[in-house]
């Protein structure tokens, strides 16, 4: 049995985590659940779930949550403390990293240290602090498995080579798969998201609601937005450049609107491998908590007799230009992917609110990038502060 931490239970990925734990319950115990203000939503998870600890984002909602959930002896304590505390409990194996944005960082480094193994769902981490979080993690021995289903296609395309070199799967090394310096390539697929069609002034009356109208996937709204400027493939770049040590140049984005062919990867005799499926998050997130064993998903199967085809197209990265400013701030490096990061987490924060339009997303990006001296190599706290920096400079605009 597992023992599970899951940060962000409340939210797209934790509540599909959830829905697998849910249907393989002797296989799971659960620690601590995590989440931000959902009070309503924790207090259900409560009662189903009975986790040991629970902990939400400030004072006020650890207060309502106590109010919603009535008579009880469950410890429910809040903030940054209190996520630290829930991922580095000694008896916890696992941690779905899971929540939105950079306050991850911190709950991910410290359950690393830690020695639990990563269900990483929160890519923004490892955009930020890939430098420090990846060599940690080999450091520490801890598993990083991805959840971002194109990264656990690419995981996926990698796995066969071990088990046939290696047939005692307990001998598996986690991080053999990743050193074999077999890959050529790695392809990463996008469904292109609603303005995928689009040309530049399609695109500046373009509403909240019909940029939170993804054609095929079902997400959190901070990622909706982001697959609608294509920052959310920018940002997958970077991830897979640190999950996968490969360079960003042999990574190509390729256009797969029907959302079947999950991501490919191009090894060095010429030979590519590709993942498909459903667009089902369920199934990413449940090959990462049974890693490397796969069990029964009762779900919707893939019926090839049905598809009238699988296309890919390149991206229009002049229009949705996401990919072009992610490579610029990989290739920057340093403190220019938290830039990037922090100024689409505030933009984006801004749009959902109807503050700013669409394509004041790219302009604020544009800007804090613009203005930024790269501090080289950052430590976690220069990563924090220019967090802080940025929001400051776009606050001040
Ligand atoms: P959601 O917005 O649906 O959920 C985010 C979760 O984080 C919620 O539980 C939320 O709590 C919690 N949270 C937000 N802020 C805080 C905070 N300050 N303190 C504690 N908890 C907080 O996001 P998704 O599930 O869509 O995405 C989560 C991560 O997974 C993101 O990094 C995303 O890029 C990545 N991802 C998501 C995919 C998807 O299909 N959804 C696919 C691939 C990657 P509450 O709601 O209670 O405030």
């Amino acid at each position: 049995m597992k023992n599970i931490t899951i940060l962000g239970s409340t939210g797209s990925i934790g509540t599909q985590t959830l829905d697998i734990i849910r249907r393989h319950r002797a296989d799971f115990s659960l620690y601590a659940l995590v989440a931000g203000t959902n009070a309503e939503l924790m207090a259900e998870q409560i009662v189903e779930f009975r986790p040991k600890l629970v902990v939400m984002k400030d004072e006020e909602h650890a207060e309502k949550l106590k109010r919603v959930l009535g008579d009880s002896d469950l410890r429910i304590i809040y903030g940054m403390d209190g996520y630290l505390e829930a991922v580095s409990e000694p008896t916890v194996d696992l941690v779905v990293a899971a929540m939105v944005g950079m306050i991850g960082i911190r709950p991910v480094i410290k359950a690393i240290e830690s020695g639990k193994d990563i269900a990483f769902a929160n890519k923004e981490t490892l955009v930020c602090a890939g430098h420090i979080i990846m060599p940690l993690a080999r450091k520490m021995g801890v598993a990083l498995l991805p959840v971002d289903s194109e990264h656990s296609a690419i995981f996926q395309c990698l796995q066969k080579r071990v088990e046939y070199r290696d047939k005692d799967k307990s001998k598996i090394d986690f991080w053999d798969i990743f050193d074999t310096g077999d890959i050529e390539k790695l392809f990463l697929t996008a469904s292109g998201g609603p303005f995928r069609d689009a040309k530049y002034n399609d695109l500046e009356g373009v509403t909240t609601e019909q940029a939170l109208a993804h054609p095929n996937w079902s997400m959190g709204s901070k990622i909706t937005i982001d697959s609608a400027t294509m920052i959310n493939k920018g940002l997958e770049i970077i991830e897979a450049k640190w999950l996968f040590g490969v360079d960003v140049d042999d990574i190509e984005v390729l256009v797969q609107r029907e959302s079947i062919v999950h991501s490919m990867v191009g090894f060095r005799d010429g030979a590519v491998l590709a993942q498909l499926g459903t667009p089902d998050m369920r199934v990413p997130i449940q090959y990462a908590l049974y890693y490397p064993d796969r069990v029964e998903l009762d779900e919707e199967r893939l019926d090839f007799g049905k598809i009238a085809s699988i296309s890919f197209e390149k991206p229009h990265t002049d229009v949705l230009k996401g990919i072009p400013l992610a490579l610029e701030a990989i290739k920057t490096g340093g403190t220019m992917p938290t830039v990037l990061n922090a100024a689409n987490e505030y933009a984006v924060s801004k749009f959902l609110k109807k503050e700013v339009s669409f394509l004041q997303i790219y302009g604020m990006i544009e800007h804090a990038m613009s203005q930024h001296a790269v501090i080289q190599d950052p430590t976690l706290e220069d990563i924090l502060e220019t967090e802080a920096w940025t929001y400051k400079l776009l606050e001040n605009c």
